[in-house]
């Protein structure tokens, strides 16, 4: 049996008064333990993202998804086809006391209404990235969690990422030396999609669809505070959103870090997902593979090189290190699973842990989109934090 939940519980962490929450006692022959419950999820929006949680919580032990509501009478239809309840309205899904975490996969303007809606309906409420479109309207989102002491959290899925998961290790590890330099970038050719991703009154645009993914992990890779940001935006293929972006961060400890994306670019192999500048080595990693080399200086004292001519002269400063002086090694990529995600939330729900994507986090990666847009209007550098 569920045990009821007090009037005035708040959600927290391990211990906290949440441990009473969704929890079954059984009794073995010899003592008493705690089972994990089935836990009911709802998905809201079943559009590419929305599929892509049902996929995914299948994979997973003690969750299931019950059912789905999407507005468009097709998408109710593959629900069924997919063996869901197709709840008939969104309060319906609400109503259904069985329910314990609802996934909200609509687009982006609607995130807050249905977070806020399932919240207070005494539910778990997982939106997808960006949580919403401003950082107030996160705020308010926190206060109804806060209030109603309900789970919210947010799907920053990309926090499982193999390439930046091995770049986090190379960050911490010092493997090339002290990292002082990155640049993260995802660059394809297709421009903005069409729909919802290319209007502003939606959310659309490449900051908030991709810029949330590739801030969030620079954030939790460097310690410390962002001082100064400078940004542009492009609008090649749309002038009311950006399609694409750079942006400079400069940490307050030194590191420096350039966020790029672009959706035209036709030679996209060419530049790396990632390139890590390390005081004693390099590392590249490719985009949309388990590519990636580290180059690492073997012997700083060997100074000889071979000089480069051109026609305009010679340098020697420039020219590419002698093999005994460096060596190259394939990166060894670490292998997290994307489900952890939805693990972590039943652990959570059970009091054991903390959520692995925090409010606060991801208020502040909204203020730094902010920042982003801030300084493509007045092209500025903004100071930040
Ligand atoms: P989509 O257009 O494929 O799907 C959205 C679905 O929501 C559609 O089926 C639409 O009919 C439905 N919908 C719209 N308003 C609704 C409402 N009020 N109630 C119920 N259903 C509604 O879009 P998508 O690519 O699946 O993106 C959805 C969300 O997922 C966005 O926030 C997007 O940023 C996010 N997303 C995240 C990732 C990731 O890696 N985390 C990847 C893609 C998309």
């Amino acid at each position: 049996m569920l045990r009821k939940k007090p009037a005035d519980s708040r959600f927290g962490f391990a211990n906290s008064p949440r441990m009473w929450y969704n929890k079954r006692e059984t009794k073995t022959n010899t003592h008493t333990r705690i089972m994990s419950k089935q836990y009911n999820v709802a998905i809201v929006g079943l559009g590419g993202m929305g599929n892509w949680h049902r996929e995914k919580i299948a994979e997973i032990e003690n969750i299931k998804v019950k059912g789905s509501f999407d507005i468009n009478p097709e998408r109710q239809k593959f629900a069924v086809e997919k063996g869901l309840l197709a709840y008939d309205s969104f309060e319906a899904v609400l109503a259904d006391p069985e329910i314990d975490i609802v996934t909200c996969a609509t687009p982006n303007d609607s995130h807050k209404e249905i977070i806020i809606r399932a919240l207070r309906a005494g539910k778990c409420a997982i939106t997808e990235k960006p949580a919403t479109l401003c950082s107030a309207d996160l705020a308010e989102m926190d206060a109804v969690a806060k209030e109603t002491g309900n789970l919210f959290t947010v799907h920053q899925n990309r926090r499982w990422d193999e390439d930046f998961l091995t770049v986090k290790r190379l960050f911490d590890t010092r493997e090339l030396g002290e990292v002082f330099h990155l640049e993260s970038r995802v660059h394809g050719s297709r421009g903005l999609p069409g729909g919802w991703r290319s209007l502003p009154e939606q959310g659309g645009g490449m900051v908030l669809d991709w810029g949330v993914h590739l801030f969030d992990q620079l954030l939790m890779m460097v310690p410390g505070k962002i001082k100064r940001v400078h940004a542009t935006c492009t609008h090649i293929t749309n002038e009311l959103v950006d399609d694409g972006f750079t942006a400079h961060l400069e940490f307050e400890n030194g590191v420096t870090a350039l966020v790029d994306v672009s959706g035209n670019n036709f030679i996209f192999r060419s530049l790396p997902r990632w390139l890590v500048f390390g005081r004693d080595g390099t590392a590249t990693l490719e985009l949309w593979s388990k590519n990636g080399t580290m180059t690492r200086i073997t012997n700083w004292d060997k100074k000889d090189a071979i000089p480069i001519r051109t026609a305009a002269g010679l340098t020697k400063t420039m020219a590419p290190r002698t093999d005994d002086t460096i060596k190259t090694d394939p990166l060894v990529y670490e292998t997290p699973d994307v489900r952890d995600f939805y693990r972590n939330i039943m652990s959570t729900l059970e009091g054991k842990t903390e959520p692995a994507v925090k409010i606060p986090e991801v208020a502040r990666v909204m203020r730094l989109m902010e920042a982003v847009f801030e300084s493509d209007r007045k092209r500025q550098v903004v100071e930040f934090e």
